[in-house]
């Protein structure tokens, strides 16, 4: 065992945080290609600053907002630490790896406190580890085998659209999104009994756990994962919960740091019959 134990977050009340889930993403609306981007810093620089105009008719008042942010910010790092962005030039070596929702209230870097070069992301709708997933198999497969991180996190959140959606979307439901979160409904299958056993309210937080510890162990049965700690490498696995209302991420399994603790920590899951919650190390049934 060579990765540090996290400490456990607090124990999460029952159906704490979970009961206001989050708008399912929907695609975002347009783009702005480089020709028009250019147009328009040509036409604020010739205003003499990057803010639009107030009278509410310029139609990209809010990408505008979001350059003016970015010049701010950059200004403000390298006064800080000149040395910031060419160090940011040369090169990475993040010490982590996370695979977290894209849910825009769960924002890796601001909730870990951890700065630009730090932490290789990959974000989809529900936090979803698919190893038919070529985007999130080349991410894992490049964190671990390339940049040799030594922490994977697999995070899911209390209030997952994803999830909501998996317990109460109808599956004839058309469309991509209803395909993609087949995986989260494939949890709730599993757990069916156990869930339903749940007043109503408490069922949508627990399936959020029940997914990320699921696509914690998914993370785990991964070839990259399986072939570092084959190969030695010093590499741990957690799933962990984000909660919306009080900022609070909470270890629900890990570190596993070799295929033997992989497949302990996956008998103890299905033991638990689904009664999971707040743990430092493995998974632990709520009495
Ligand atoms: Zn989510």
């Amino acid at each position: 065992m060579h990765c540090a134990e996290l400490p456990a977050g607090p124990a999460r009340p029952q159906g704490a945080a979970g009961r206001a889930p989050d708008r399912v993403p929907t695609a975002a609306a347009g783009a702005l290609g480089p020709a028009a981007s250019r147009g328009r810093r040509q036409r604020h620089a010739a205003k003499g600053n990057g803010i639009p105009d107030e009278n509410g008719t310029h139609p990209s008042k809010a990408i505008e907002r979001l350059l003016f942010n970015n010049r701010q910010w950059a200004k403000h790092m390298a006064s800080k630490d000149p040395k910031f962005f060419p160090k940011c030039a040369e090169g990475q070596s993040p010490e982590y790896l996370w695979i977290g929702c894209s849910d825009s209230r769960v924002v890796t870097n601001t909730i870990t406190g951890l700065q630009p070069g730090e932490i290789f992301t990959h974000r989809n709708v529900g936090n979803i580890v698919a190893h038919g997933d070529l985007n999130c198999m080349s991410v894992v497969e490049y964190a671990v085998g390339s940049l040799k991180v030594k922490h994977v996190i697999v995070c899911g959140h209390y209030g997952c659209g994803a999830c909501d959606a998996a317990l109460r979307m109808p599956m004839e439901t058309p469309g991509m999104l209803n395909s993609w979160i087949s995986r989260i409904r494939d949890v709730k299958h599993m757990w069916a009994s156990s869930l339903e056993q749940l007043p109503e309210e408490e069922r949508l937080p627990r399936l959020c756990e029940l997914n990320a510890i699921t696509q914690a162990l998914h993370m785990c049965d991964s070839a990259p994962i399986q072939a570092a700690w084959a190969a030695g490498q010093e590499l741990c696995v957690y799933g962990m919960i984000y909660g919306l209302g009080d900022g609070a991420l909470t270890s629900l399994i890990g570190p596993i740091s070799s295929a033997q603790q992989a497949r302990e920590a996956r008998q103890s899951f299905e033991k638990s019959g689904g009664a999971v919650g707040a743990a430092s190390n493995g998974v632990s049934a709520v009495a």
